[in-house]
């Protein structure tokens, strides 16, 4: 029997992702400390007084309103989902499916397996042998989009800032530079981790209205487990995506939980110092592995070439210590990438690091 399915669906993998049970969690770019207690009892009683029988707002009118408030960006040019990884899938096919879309390589799985799943031409230019984005190659295909011949078109442009998995960054000016040579794509930078890296794209943003950025609750702010993502762009950008957004798409609970945290935002400073302080104890102690080679990060993970990422896998898990092979990803043989967590879990990491 054949499946009344798309061939593009059949063909694609599944996300590469496999939980594992370990005691140090160090795998998925999580902030290892759950939201302070007080900010959780304040959500859960307020939680009680809501109506859950109805339904929440239409567009996520309420979330916008503070997230605007807190970015200072306007709210009509804000676009709410649950977790920025819907959004990619929105705006691949916002601007993407019969078209173009253009990446780096390696990078997040997500914008490739997108513009697969809906049937994008797909380009991804390999990032340069320090593992930064090609800003100079990346330019050089857009311009060759507009040249003619079989691959014209535009599309999307995905740019990560900092870039996952590497944790490496580019300057804002020469990013502003590459946004300028791609006037009619939409260029969304992906911002998940920005807060670790000090940069901030919001002022290219507002100089081009071609672009997005994409930002989340999941990494800095410890909330990954409320799913939920935004985006900052235009007017225009905002109320075409928001029409592939499904209606009513964040609960009540969401909208609560929020709403608090935004407005109760002290926490993340000293988290975020504190993650920052320990990634560069953690690349100076590993700076003296004998056999590991840790990349400079600007994000909360650092990416180790080892001999052997298998072999690293392993000896770390025996120790009770989760992290994520990324030898299965272009220019990443050897690679592993872990989380910086607590002082005490990046301690145990190091003593096992340094035994294999
Ligand atoms: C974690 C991550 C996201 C965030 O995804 P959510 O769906 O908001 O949890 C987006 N982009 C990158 C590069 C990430 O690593």
């Amino acid at each position: 029997m054949s499946l009344p399915i798309r061939p593009a669906v059949l063909a694609s993998p599944d996300y590469p992702f496999v939980a594992v049970d370990a005691l140090i969690k160090l795998d998925q770019n999580e902030s290892t400390q759950d939201l302070p207690d007080e900010l959780k009892a304040l959500i859960c009683d307020q939680l009680r007084f809501v109506p859950w029988n109805r339904y929440p707002d239409l567009n996520s009118e309420s979330i916008c309103k503070v997230i605007s408030t807190y970015e200072g960006w306007p709210a009509e040019s804000v676009v709410v989902t649950t977790g920025s990884n819907v959004l990619i899938a929105l705006l691949t096919q916002l601007a993407g499916t019969g078209q173009q879309v253009v990446t780096a390589k390696p990078n997040f799985a997500l914008y490739a397996l997108g513009a697969r799943l809906f049937d994008a031409n797909l380009t991804e230019v390999p990032l340069t042998p320090n593992l930064a984005l090609d800003l100079p190659q990346l330019a050089e295909v857009i311009r060759s989009r507009r040249a003619g011949g079989p691959s014209e078109g535009r599309g999307v442009l995905y740019l990560p800032q900092p870039h996952a998995p590497t944790g490496s960054v580019v300057d804002a000016e020469s990013l502003r530079s590459l946004v300028r040579e791609a006037p009619d794509w939409l260029v969304v930078i992906d911002e998940a981790y920005h807060q670790f890296a000090d940069t901030d794209c919001r002022p290219i943003a507002k100089e081009f209205d071609n672009v997005v950025l994409l930002r989340t609750f999941s990494k800095a702010w410890g909330l990954a487990g409320l799913r939920l993502g935004y985006a900052l762009t235009s007017p225009a950008v905002a109320s075409n995506l928001r029409k592939l957004v499904p209606p009513f798409a964040t609960s009540v609970m969401q909208t609560i939980a929020i709403s608090t945290v935004l407005t109760h935002a002290s926490y993340l400073t000293e988290r975020i110092k504190l993650v920052i302080a320990e990634r560069e104890r953690m690349l100076k102690a590993l700076a003296n592995h004998p056999r590991w080679q840790a990349y400079p990060s600007h994000a909360n993970f650092i990416l180790i070439r080892t001999p052997n990422a298998e072999d690293a896998f392993r000896h770390l898990l025996s120790k009770g210590i989760l992290v994520r092979r990324q030898d299965s990803y272009f220019g990443l043989k050897g690679c592993i990438r872990v989380t910086v967590g607590q002082p005490a879990e990046n301690a145990a990491f190091l003593q096992a690091a340094l035994t294999a």
